[in-house]
C-alpha cells in the first residue's frame, strides 16, 4: 500500500532520498531539590553549560567552511545575545539559590518566562523567536547534561525528517552535499528554518503534522516540494509516476529559466515591470534568477521581527544598502514598516480588531521617532550608493497621514539633499485610499496597490480564512471595478504598480495588461511564466478583454471568461501553469 501525506511547501524542488530521523523529541527537564552546600555545584555546572554552549555557536559563526549569509548571522547572534544575557543568568542562578533546585529546572523556568512575552504576540515571526528560546535551552540543557552531540552519517540522498528543526541545527546539517531534502511536522513558509532551506536551495515541506512519528529511519520518500506533498511505500507504477513528474519538473524548471531570460513586453510592445517581491535580501538571487527587473516590494517585518528588538537605524542602513550592492538593480522600493494587524500585536495588549487597528502608516506615526530612524536609514543609503530608492508607505486610509508622513521625510531630507534619488508612494490597499486615488496621487511619486489587503477590506473576507475563498477572490466584479477605479484615478500618469499577489496570478494578467499598469511585482518563481504570458497577449486586445470584465456581474463569469482568454491567446506557459504554483 502507498502513503502520502501533504504539508506546506516552503522551498521548490523535487527529491526523492533515505529519511534521516533526527531531533525526535523535546528535552525533558527533571525538577531535583538540591541542598544547600550543593548550590555553587549547580551555579558552576550551570557556568559551564553557558560557555560551551557559547563557544559551540561562535564555532559556527566564524567556521568559514558554512559560507554563512547574513541572515544566518542575524540567527545565530540572537542566541549569542540570550547566552550573554547578564540578566538572564543571574536571574537562574537567583531561582537556584532561592528554591534550592537543579540548574535545568531554573533555567528552563526562566526561558519559559521569557518566552512567554513572545507568546503573547500573534505575529509568525516572533513566534519563531518563540521557538528560538526553545532551542536556546535545549542546546544549554544538553550541555548541562554533558553530553556530546551524536555524529549524524548522511549517505548520499538524504532526507532530513525532524519535528521540529532549529535553524541553527538545519543550517548545520543541511549545507552537507548528501542531504537533498529537508521535511518537518512544524514550521511554516515565514519560519527562520524556512528561510535558510531556501537559501540554501533545499527542497523543503513543513506543516506536515505526526509525520516524523509515521515513518522510520532508511524510509525512501519522494518530496515534491511543488505540491507540497511527502509520498512512500509507492507501487511499481505510481514510482513510474513519480520518475516522469520528476523529468516534468525538470523541464518546468529549464522553462521557467528560459522564460526568465524574455522582456517584460506584450507582443504588440507595452513595457510593464515585473519586479519580485522580497523578504529577506538574500532572495536577491532568487530575484536575479528568476529574471526580475527590479524589487518591486521589500517588506521589511522580517528584519523589524526577527530579533527581540527593532533594528537600530545603523542597522538598517548595513541591511538596505546589501538591495543595491549587487549592482544588479538601479533602483529598488522598500515598505516601510507594516507592522500591526495580524502581523504584531502593537499597543502591547491585545486590540479588538487587530486587522483594523494600529497598524502599517498608523503605527508609524505613532512611533515617529521608529518611523523616523527607518527613514533616514533610507535615506543614507541613497545618499552613499547615489541609486534611486521608492520609499512605499502602506495601508495609508486619510491624505492627513501622507500630509504627515511627507512631512517627516522630507525635513529629514533638509539634511541630505536628494530629492532625485528617492521618490515616496502609497500602497492603495483600504477601500478609502481607493476612492481618493485622485488626490492620494496628486500628493506622492507613485502608487501600488496591495491586492491582498485591498481585497480583504473591499468585501470585509479575512485573506487568511480558507472558507472564505469564494468571496474572498481576484475575479469578484467590484474588484474588476475598484481596481479600474483606482488606475483612471491617478493623476498625471503616476507611475502604478501592483504589489499584491494577484500581480502573479495569470488569469488576472490579462486585467492588468489593459488596465496599463506600470509594473507587476510578485514573488520570484512566478515571474518567467506572467513574462512569457504577457509576450503572447496584445494590450489593445486586453482592454477589450478589460471592457468585457466590467459588464459581467458575477464573480464566476468572469474566472470563466478569463480562463477561456488565456487558453485561447497563451501556448508556451500552457506547459507550465498546470503546475498551479
Ligand atoms: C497587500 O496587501 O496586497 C500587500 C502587498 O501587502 P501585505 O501582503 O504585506 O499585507
Ligand atoms: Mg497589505
Amino acid at each position: 500500500m502507498s502513503y502520502e501525506k501533504k504539508g506546506v511547501a516552503v522551498s521548490h524542488g523535487f527529491v526523492s532520498g533515505n529519511i534521516i530521523l533526527i531531533n525526535q523529541a523535546r528535552t525533558i527537564v527533571e525538577k531535583k531539590k538540591i541542598t544547600k552546600s550543593e548550590i555553587y555545584t549547580e551555579i558552576n555546572r550551570l557556568q559551564t553549560a553557558l560557555e560551551l554552549s557559547l563557544k559551540e555557536i561562535s564555532e559556527l559563526k566564524n567556521s568559514s567552511s558554512y559560507g554563512l549569509k547574513s541572515e544566518h548571522i542575524d540567527i545565530l547572534d540572537f542566541n549569542i545575545l540570550v547566552l550573554e544575557d547578564e540578566i538572564l543568568v543571574s536571574e537562574v542562578i537567583q531561582k537556584i539559590k532561592k528554591e534550592l533546585i537543579n540548574a535545568e529546572w531554573a533555567l528552563n523556568s526562566v526561558l519559559t518566562d521569557k518566552s512567554k512575552n513572545f507568546s503573547k504576540v500573534k505575529d509568525l515571526y516572533m513566534q519563531e523567536r518563540l521557538a528560538d528560546f526553545y532551542y536556546i535551552a535545549e542546546r544549554l540543557i544538553k550541555n548541562l547534561r554533558g553530553k556530546s552531540e551524536s555524529s549524524i552519517e548522511f549517505k548520499k540522498n538524504s532526507i532530513l525528517l525532524a519535528h521540529d528543526l532549529s535553524p541553527l541545527d538545519a543550517l548545520k546539517y543541511c549545507q552537507n552535499s548528501n542531504v537533498v531534502g529537508l521535511i518537518m511536522d512544524l514550521g511554516g513558509p515565514t519560519s527562520h528554518t524556512a528561510i535558510i532551506a531556501r537559501s540554501l536551495n533545499l527542497t523543503s515541506i513543513m506543516s506536515l503534522g505526526d509525520l516524523s512519528h509515521q515513518l522510520p529511519p532508511g524510509q525512501k520518500v519522494y518530496v515534491d516540494g511543488y505540491k507540497g506533498i511527502v509520498s512512500w511505500q509507492l507501487k511499481k507504477d505510481e514510482k513510474e509516476e513519480m520518475i516522469k513528474l520528476d523529468k516534468e519538473y525538470k523541464i518546468l524548471e529549464e522553462n521557467l529559466l528560459e522564460f526568465s531570460k524574455l522582456s517584460s513586453v506584450t507582443k504588440d510592445k507595452f513595457k510593464i515591470f515585473t519586479k519580485a517581491n522580497i523578504e529577506i535580501v538574500s532572495e536577491i538571487n532568487s530575484a536575479i534568477r528568476y529574471g526580475a527587473e527590479g524589487i518591486g516590494m521589500y517588506r521589511t517585518e522580517f528584519l523589524f521581527t526577527s530579533t527581540d528588538r527593532f533594528p537600530t537605524q545603523d542597522e538598517q542602513f548595513d541591511n538596505y544598502i546589501n538591495l543595491l550592492s549587487s549592482n544588479h538593480f538601479d533602483e529598488v522600493t522598500i515598505r516601510t514598516l507594516d507592522i500591526g494587524g495580524d502581523k504584531l500585536a502593537t499597543q502591547g495588549e491585545d486590540e479588538i480588531n487587530p486587522a483594523m487597528g494600529v497598524r502599517g502608516i498608523r503605527y508609524s506615526l505613532a512611533n515617529v521617532e521608529m518611523f523616523a530612524d527607518q527613514i533616514e536609514a533610507i535615506l543614507r543609503v541613497c545618499n552613499t550608493t547615489k541609486k534611486k530608492i521608492k520609499i512605499l508607505l502602506p495601508m495609508v486610509s486619510t491624505i492627513e497621514e501622507i500630509i504627515e508622513a511627507n512631512e517627516i521625510i522630507n525635513n529629514i531630507n533638509m539634511k541630505y539633499k536628494l530629492n532625485e534619488l528617492f521618490e515616496i508612494g502609497v500602497v492603495i490597499e483600504t477601500p478609502s485610499a481607493a476612492l481618493i486615488t485622485k488626490e492620494i496621487s496628486s500628493k506622492v511619486d507613485f502608487i501600488s496597490i496591495g491586492t491582498n489587503d485591498l481585497i480583504q477590506y473591499v468585501l470585509a473576507a479575512d485573506r487568511n480564512n480558507k472558507d472564505l475563498r469564494s468571496i474572498w477572490n481576484y475575479y469578484q466584479p467590484s474588484i474588476i471595478k475598484m481596481l479600474y477605479n483606482i488606475v483612471t484615478s491617478v493623476e498625471n500618469n503616476k507611475y502604478v504598480s501592483v504589489c499584491g499577489e494577484m500581480a502573479s496570478n495569470l488569469l488576472s494578467l490579462p486585467i492588468f495588461v489593459g488596465l496599463k499598469v506600470n509594473e507587476l511585482s510578485m514573488n520570484s518563481h512566478s515571474i518567467p511564466i506572467i513574462k512569457s504570458a504577457m509576450n503572447e497577449l496584445e494590450q489593445h486586445y486586453c482592454e477589450d478583454v478589460l471592457k468585457e470584465c466590467l459588464k459581467m456581474s458575477r464573480h464566476s463569469e468572469i474566472e470563466n471568461y478569463l480562463k477561456e482568454t488565456i487558453n485561447s491567446n497563451i501556448q508556451k506557459a500552457k506547459s507550465v501553469i498546470k503546475y498551479e504554483f
